[in-house]
């Protein structure tokens, strides 16, 4: 009888390094194959050979954790929950927490990689990183979410910390969520660590502006790209699909910035309202009832046709997808201004660019809610807080920044602003990847 050794086998039987065109291949239009095609894009700008088109590929490191939960009805439950840190060449990895029922590892791969890039556009000194609970927070008490939130926190311990993997709010999580977060890490490690999360309250370290930020970096951005056509702000009609933490502040700061907001959505329902919708009456009517449905002085208007609105500019702020191969074609909007993470698929990305839509991409748009993410950090950091001016000015300054330097580079060699944004963004890390060397 001949045996073999576990060194023969492995010699028989070699594992071919991992190129480009594999590992897994995600569904055709999910947000991993968009992020992959938005990378290549990249990498074919930037002339990269396949070893580091693979190494910014790939995540650096993944964390899927089994988190259960005991239901106020004495029942257990097993969530899936994630974490992945898509990569840190440039410091520690940077990126939100999700719950949505619809988490899955792709969705949560593909938003670590885009949070790589968002940080190399605004110049943080940050890498990328995302996680998430497969959960509907709706269904789910007070103390249910303080309990999946608290195990998800001691499940992936090993990862975070303010010196490698820094969370923050996303969809379906808020500054309580990150509170509970800080105080599980912060009391497992036995002293108070404020830097570990961004977006959290005040009371426990937050920082002045956190709130607004994603809003008010998307307002500046696209205020600088009107000016780039001559277009004022003020006067300006604004369609917003999503009315939560990006789309309702938006709608907010568009007012009072003169622009029109004549139609929001959320996932109930929309509303439009051509001569403008009056935004801080809204605000307390979706205080008292939860939702933009139903507001006096509008007209019902399904999400489909929000996006076909007949305005200057549409921001899509809810979810990824929303603009394919689909709707994209009956966008008539100018401007595309993304809030959401990857509203926009590669198909939908081609018909706007044939119908002369311009698309200011997620990675610039929604960049100011890490940019103030980062001032937080800095300011737990030195225990010392700027005032709520100095935090408005320094974002307004990053944001216009990363507009010029993306909106040149577009001008320059003829791309997109999406092409642009993100060839700025890998330039960055691939730069610092490469001045470290590879170890060993
Ligand atoms: N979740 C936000 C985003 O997608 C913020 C991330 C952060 O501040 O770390 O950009």
């Amino acid at each position: 009888m001949t045996t073999t050794s576990a060194t023969e086998a492995a010699e028989a039987a070699p594992v071919a390094p991992i190129t480009p065109a594999e590992g897994p291949s995600p569904a055709t239009g999910s947000a991993l194959d968009t992020a992959h095609a938005q990378l290549a894009a990249a990498v074919d700008i930037l002339g990269y050979d396949d070893g580091l088109h693979t190494m910014l590929r790939m995540p650096r490191r993944e964390m899927h954790v089994a988190v259960p939960l005991r239901r106020d009805d004495g029942t257990t439950q097993v969530l899936h929950g994630f974490r992945v840190q898509h990569n840190v060449s440039l410091g520690p990895g940077k990126g939100g927490l999700r719950y949505h029922p619809n988490v899955e590892i792709d969705e949560v791969r593909a938003l670590a990689m885009w949070m790589t890039w968002k940080c190399g556009v605004v110049n943080l000194p940050y890498g990328g990183a995302k996680g998430g609970v497969a959960i509907d927070p709706r269904g789910y008490s007070a103390g249910e979410l303080e309990r999946v939130t608290r195990r998800y926190t001691s499940e992936i311990m090993p990862m975070i910390g303010p010196d490698n993997d820094i969370m923050a709010p996303d969809m379906g999580t808020d500054a309580q969520t990150m509170a509970w977060v800080m105080d599980t890490y912060s009391v497992a490690k036995g002293y108070t660590i404020p830097a570990v999360v961004t977006g959290k309250p005040l009371a426990v370290g937050g920082s002045l502006g956190r709130g607004t930020a994603t809003s008010a970096g998307l307002v500046h951005v696209t205020a600088a790209a009107l000016a780039d056509a001559g277009v004022p702000l003020e006067g300006t009609t604004v369609a917003i699909q999503g009315f939560g933490k990006v789309g309702g502040h938006a709608a907010e700061i568009f007012a009072e910035r003169g622009a029109k907001v004549v139609a929001v959505s959320d996932e109930y329902g929309g509303i439009r309202n051509d001569a403008g919708l009056d935004v801080p009456r809204l605000m307390e009517h979706v205080l008292a009832t939860g939702s933009v449905v139903g507001f006096d002085e509008s007209d019902p208007i399904t999400n489909t046709a929000l996006l076909a609105l007949d305005v200057d500019v549409l921001a899509p702020a809810a979810i990824e997808g929303v603009l394919d191969e689909h709707t994209a074609g009956s966008v008539r909007a100018r401007w595309v201004v993304e809030g959401a993470n990857g509203p926009t698929t590669e198909a939908g990305d081609a018909l706007l660019a044939k119908n002369d839509v311009t698309v200011v991409p997620d990675v610039l748009a929604n960049a100011g809610g890490v940019v103030v993410s980062y001032f937080e950090w800095v300011q737990a950091n030195q225990t010392y807080w700027w005032t709520e001016q100095e935090i408005a000015e320094k974002l307004g300054s990053r944001m216009h920044q990363a507009y010029r330097d993306v909106a040149e580079l577009a001008r320059r060699e003829d791309l997109s602003l999406r092409d642009a944004a993100i060839t700025i963004g890998v330039q960055r890390v691939a730069e610092a990847h490469q001045i470290r060397g590879l170890y060993p």
